[in-house]
């Protein structure tokens, strides 16, 4: 019998913009040490972006989940405390094999996501951050751990508001809202002025800044 040529099975993967350790710049978490997954692909659009040359996902090289999880063990060696799943929109791949890669490193999983996109994978940790022109699903306004909504004018406060009412209305019972943050633009000083303002009349909110930014750091 002519023997069957078995065909080398394909590695999993995902396409990634970049990898690397260091701060976690903004949100709740910030100033913690961190390895960061910057996982490729986005057609979210926002004008704002600071990240378009993730947008493209067929410009990133596909990474083997193994390989992955081999630096973000290094990281933990290093120092790092957790792992963030970044974009992009990191949504826009399926994160379930890309998370239990990770699994085996050992360190919690920070999931960073705009909302677009069904959830998939598992974490210890979601930042929502929400965009008015396309917004998130129901399934991940419920689940986010952290609602952190970026502030460039006026509107952006009452769109808080209305991601902050939909949030709480969480469906597990006893189960608290997420920890509400506002986010000015780091070069902006009217969006800052705003957001800090609004902060100080409003105690549920706090203020998050990207310090990364402050310091010329990844
Ligand atoms: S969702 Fe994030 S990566 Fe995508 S365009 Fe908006 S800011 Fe950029």
């Amino acid at each position: 019998m002519a023997e069957v040529e078995v065909p080398a099975p394909v590695l999993p993967a995902i396409a990634v913009v970049e990898t690397f350790h260091s701060l976690q710049g903004e949100g709740l978490h910030a100033g913690r040490s961190a390895f960061f997954i910057r996982v490729a692909g986005c057609d979210v659009g926002c004008p704002w972006c600071d990240t378009k040359h993730s947008w493209p996902q067929a410009a990133h090289p596909r990474r083997p989940l193994g390989e992955l999880a081999a630096e973000a063990s290094a990281a933990a060696a290093a120092g790092a405390a957790f792992v963030v799943i970044t974009g992009g929109e990191p949504l826009q791949q399926p994160l379930d094999g890309l998370c239990a890669a990770l699994a085996a490193v050992g360190l919690p999983l920070h999931l960073e996501t705009s909302g677009v996109g069904e959830l998939s994978g598992c974490f210890d940790w979601i930042t929502l951050s929400p965009k008015p022109h396309r917004p998130p699903s129901a399934d991940v306004l419920a689940r986010c751990d952290e609602l952190k909504v970026v502030v460039t004018s006026q509107d952006d406060l009452a769109f808080a508001e209305a991601m902050a009412a939909e949030a709480q209305r969480r469906p597990p019972s006893g189960a608290a809202g997420p920890e509400l943050l506002l986010q000015p633009a780091w070069d902006e000083s009217a969006a800052q002025e705003l957001a800090v303002a609004y902060v100080r009349r409003h105690p549920s909110w706090r203020l998050s800044l990207q310090s990364h930014k402050w310091l010329g750091m990844r």
